[in-house]
């Protein structure tokens, strides 16, 4: 929502908090200490480094607000430790804890999900754009945050070239299998990514703390038949899920599976706790953000009781059926000048069985440094403030 300039916003104060009246009616309460402590002038907030300045230790305990003023913009707080605040309505609005409104519109625009159907509407971009344009970057990422993927037509069948694209983003996270890698069925590293079997559709990294948040992938050299990729929306398969069956959406998104990467002699990889729900829910808002699945890299089941056990095979048998459902499966080939980029945290990936020759180069890239560039590249500086 928008602040109507036009409507006065009523202020009234107690001695520990700050009313304001909105024009719509509602009146969110601040605790004086709350705001004192959030003051963004230029001595309580650093303008550049964006850290708080003000020592919310000496603040006193019993701070009162001597006055109150409106302004066209937002309102001015004088405080009995002599400091003056400024405060703008909308901050003000998006900020409220008591009530919480949900009236703003985040930033960025909602998520898409998909099904099979979405092979008629791949999300694509150009290689072009995004190596030189800022705009085609941001609209890459935009891609990329709404549908969980997005292909980029036009990349040099190159290994520089495939780095360089992925380098667009952020910086590359090497794991145990290196750092900027390349696939060939040659059992480099123990595990099945490096063999020409099957992968039912999964997310990696099951086995990390962190797991990686896009995962990127470039087929550069082809010669032979099979080996198609396929992508899975988890959101929409957790959604399907908790449609139809939901209790066992309330046990995918609760019991916790352990995970292990232990193919390689020198790795023995688990995450700390050693645990995760494959379905994982932001506490805070309700909304979905991860899936953790990966069948094969199950670790042993051995902290469940037994009802448990059987309340999970059942669960866990009722996710599939959606993951293998056909309305929900999109299965496309990967070619040379096509790279493939997804949101390892959302979409499942997995692959048809192959034989010949395939060479398969890809990155990961972290999480939260994806997150920073998709909201740099599309938020101006005041709506990134207004964040913060
Ligand atoms: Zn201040």
């Amino acid at each position: 929502m928008t602040i109507p300039q036009s409507n006065p916003i009523a202020v009234s104060t107690t001695l520990t908090k700050v009313f304001i009246d909105w024009p719509d009616g509602q009146t969110s309460k601040f605790h004086n200490i709350w705001l004192r402590d959030h003051c963004k002038c230029d001595e309580c907030f650093h303008k550049v480094t964006k850290q708080r300045l003000v020592d919310t230790f000496k603040i006193p305990e019993d701070l009162e607000s001597e006055s109150a003023l409106p302004e066209s913009n937002g309102i001015k707080i004088k405080w009995s430790d002599g400091h003056t605040s400024f405060f703008r309505w909308t901050w003000l609005r998006r900020h409220s804890y008591d009530p919480q409104f949900v009236d703003f519109q985040p930033f960025l625009q909602k998520k898409i999900l998909w099904d099979a159907r979405i092979k008629e509407y791949p999300p694509t971009v150009k290689y072009e754009d995004v190596m030189k344009s800022e705009e085609g970057l941001s609209n890459w990422l935009l891609n990329i945050d709404q549908f969980g993927f997005c292909f980029v037509d036009g990349v040099p069948p190159k290994v520089e070239e495939t780095e360089e694209l992925a380098k667009r983003i952020c910086f590359i996270r090497e794991t145990h299998y290196g750092r900027f890698w390349d696939f060939t069925s040659n059992l480099e590293h123990g595990d099945t990514a490096y063999t020409s079997l099957a992968l039912k559709a999964h997310t990696d990294n099951t086995y990390f703390t962190d797991p990686s948040g896009l995962q990127m992938f470039h087929l550069i050299e082809f010669d032979g038949t099979g080996g198609s990729s396929l992508l899975v929306d988890g959101f929409w398969a957790a959604r399907r899920l908790k449609m139809t069956f939901p209790e066992a959406h309330k046990i995918l998104s609760t019991i916790r599976i352990p995970a292990h990467s232990a193919g390689d002699p020198d790795t023995l990889i688990e995450p700390t706790p050693n645990a995760y729900p494959i379905l994982n829910y932001n506490p805070l808002t309700n909304e979905i953000y991860q899936i953790r699945y990966n069948n094969d890299d199950r670790s042993t089941l051995s902290h469940l009781s037994s009802n448990e056990v059987e309340a999970f095979y059942d669960a866990l048998r009722k996710w599939n059926n959606i993951l293998i459902d056909k309305e929900n499966e999109y299965w496309v080939k990967l070619e040379p000048g096509r790279a493939l980029i997804f949101n390892n945290w959302r979409v499942l990936h997995g692959r048809a069985g192959f034989t010949g020759h395939s060479k398969l180069v890809g990155a990961y890239l972290n999480w939260d440094d994806y997150r920073s560039k998709l909201k740099i590249s599309n938020l101006t500086r005041e709506e990134i403030d207004e964040m913060i």
